[in-house]
């Protein structure tokens, strides 16, 4: 790895006013990026974040986001991961405009199933003598590793087999040796332009042997995979994780040897935990199906990745997907790393669903949402026939907006008032106050002449405030406490005007008059 390190150099940030291209062409003209995970599991932060970038580089410049799946490793294929990738991305609002599900001009989008054009990839590479066949063994390739660190040095492959004779070759292919196809690493230093990282220079062969691009089970390596489906899939400009940047120079060499074009490259910088700590794509709390199960909104989420990286004149949360968009300009990215901090999700959380709530198209989804939580958590506990009606529900989530930070919180203990009548003792009310009775009771009468359309809650606060002057004996903190427990059986929680004006007349003259008739 120090060796890696030490063999790339960059020569400077690039700065676009020195003239860095973005385009190759003219503005614009034939966008086409795309995103390409393994289905080796759900997909995590980083990966949305990979996803965004493109999708949003996309958008802006008029171009095509494509979704590809790289599936060439079978050995760590996870069923139904592909799927959830392209659920996830709908979920999230960023799409792919072609993909397996979608289809496109230039699928199949599914790397399992393009193997002919890698076979002859690899076939027009093996012609031109820039691949070769290697019939090394396991066990030999096992034993150069051990060689190598015991002398201390980055294990790499000898490229013995680059000086096999064709008729070497033709033997051992004729007795069905198992074999693979290496790369012939050229000597040298490779340079390429990188939006992000600038100019780079590296000698991949002094850091590698000669890499595989067929496995022995026939399919390709994920660097032959990527070059050759980039091309063949016209992709413009490859928006991926930093980890990739050191193999381009592989992938540059690649497209030169198979008489192609690169596309313009431009590295994400990595994205790490708030502790400085790597992602790792095991770690569940990253996933984006354990956020959504959460309660958490897709702008939340989008907003983290956001604003953790660049990319934009500066971080601000509660950007719409537009706005993103129209702020977004790729040579803004930095080179630092970014850090994701989880601790903001729950503000930034709040202030999206407080504008989905005031959206009322959005406001329909959630209200979908909402029914269907309460019924899964408080089943036939719920309250008769209001519990789950549609206005009900509407009114709640207005009352509620600006604070919550998700849907599940309205099924939490704290609002289980909203949904089941609470058991409250009569002697609880008494150690308050012995107006409870009278309260009760007057609080109901004036509560029966509310004004159907329900009023607000200044004027409801101010009815409960001269009702209050009429008790000599208890204190309007007093009366409210009194009254919270009577409509919640709770101490705490939102304003007794707003739970009356949420559980709307009947319910609240019900829940008093059980006061009153102990
Ligand atoms: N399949 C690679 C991954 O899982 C994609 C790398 C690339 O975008 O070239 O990250």
């Amino acid at each position: 790895m120090g060796m890696v390190r030490l063999l790339v150099s960059r020569v400077g940030a690039w700065a676009p006013s020195l003239g860095r291209r973005l385009f190759s062409h003219g503005e614009g003209s034939g966008v086409r990026v795309r995103f390409g995970p393994s289905p080796t599991g759900f997909l995590h932060l980083g990966g949305l974040r990979t996803a965004l970038y493109n999708y949003i580089f996309a958008k802006k410049h008029g171009g095509r986001f494509v979704l590809r799946i790289e599936d060439t490793d079978q050995s760590r294929l996870v069923p139904g991961a592909a799927e959830g990738i392209e659920d996830i991305l709908q979920w999230a609002g960023i799409p792919p405009d072609e993909s397996p599900r979608r289809g496109g001009p230039c699928g199949p989008y599914q790397q399992s199933e393009r193997l002919d054009l890698y076979l002859k990839a690899a076939e027009t590479l093996v012609k031109r003598n820039a691949a070769y066949y290697c019939f090394c063994t396991p066990s030999r390739l096992e034993l150069l590793k051990k060689e190598a660190l015991r002398m201390r040095q980055t294990p790499k492959y000898d490229n013995r087999c680059r000086h096999l004779t064709s008729n070497q070759i033709q033997e051992r292919l004729a007795q069905g040796c198992p074999h693979v196809i290496r790369f012939c690493l050229e000597e040298g230093t490779v340079t390429f332009e990188d939006l992000v990282y600038g100019l780079n220079r590296m000698e991949p062969a002094h850091v590698e042997g000669d890499p595989v691009i067929i496995k022995a089970d026939g399919f390709p390596t994920y660097h032959l995979a990527n070059v050759v489906d980039d091309h063949h899939m016209n992709i413009s400009h490859v928006l991926r994780g930093t980890e990739w940047l050191t193999s381009t120079a592989k992938h540059v060499l690649m497209y030169r040897a198979l008489g192609w074009k690169p596309p313009i490259f431009a590295h994400l910088p990595l994205l790490l935990n708030k502790s400085g700590s790597k992602l790792s794509k095991r770690q569940s709390d990253l996933f984006i199906q354990n956020f959504s199960q959460s309660g958490y909104l897709p702008e939340a989420l989008l907003d983290i990745v956001t604003n953790c990286g660049s990319g934009f004149s500066g971080n601000r949360f509660g950007r719409t997907l537009e706005e993103m968009v129209s702020e977004f300009n790729v040579t803004r990215i930095t080179t630092h790393s970014a850090l994701l901090d989880h601790d903001k999700l729950p503000e930034f959380n709040r202030i999206h669903l407080l504008h989905r709530i005031e959206n009322s198209s959005l406001r329909q989804q959630l209200v979908m949402e909402l029914q269907a939580l309460v019924e899964k958590v408080y089943k036939e506990e719920l309250l008769e026939g209001q519990a789950l009606c549609t206005d009900y529900m509407e009114r709640v989530l207005l009352h509620r907006k600006g604070h919550i930070t998700s849907l599940l919180d309205l099924v939490k203990p704290a609002h289980s008032y909203l949904w089941i009548r609470p058991h409250v003792a009569w002697e609880q009310m008494e150690e308050l106050t012995t107006d409870g009775e009278k309260i009760c009771s007057m609080v109901i009468s004036l509560y029966q002449n509310w004004p159907s359309d329900n009023g607000t809650l200044a004027e409801l606060n101010s009815e409960l405030r001269s009702l209050q002057t009429r008790f000599t004996t208890t204190k309007y903190s007093v009366m409210m406490k009194l009254l919270r427990l009577a409509l919640s059986g709770q101490q705490h929680g939102p304003s007794v005007a707003e739970m009356m004006l949420s559980l709307g007349t009947k319910e609240v003259c019900e829940r008093l008059q059980r006061m009153i008739i102990h």
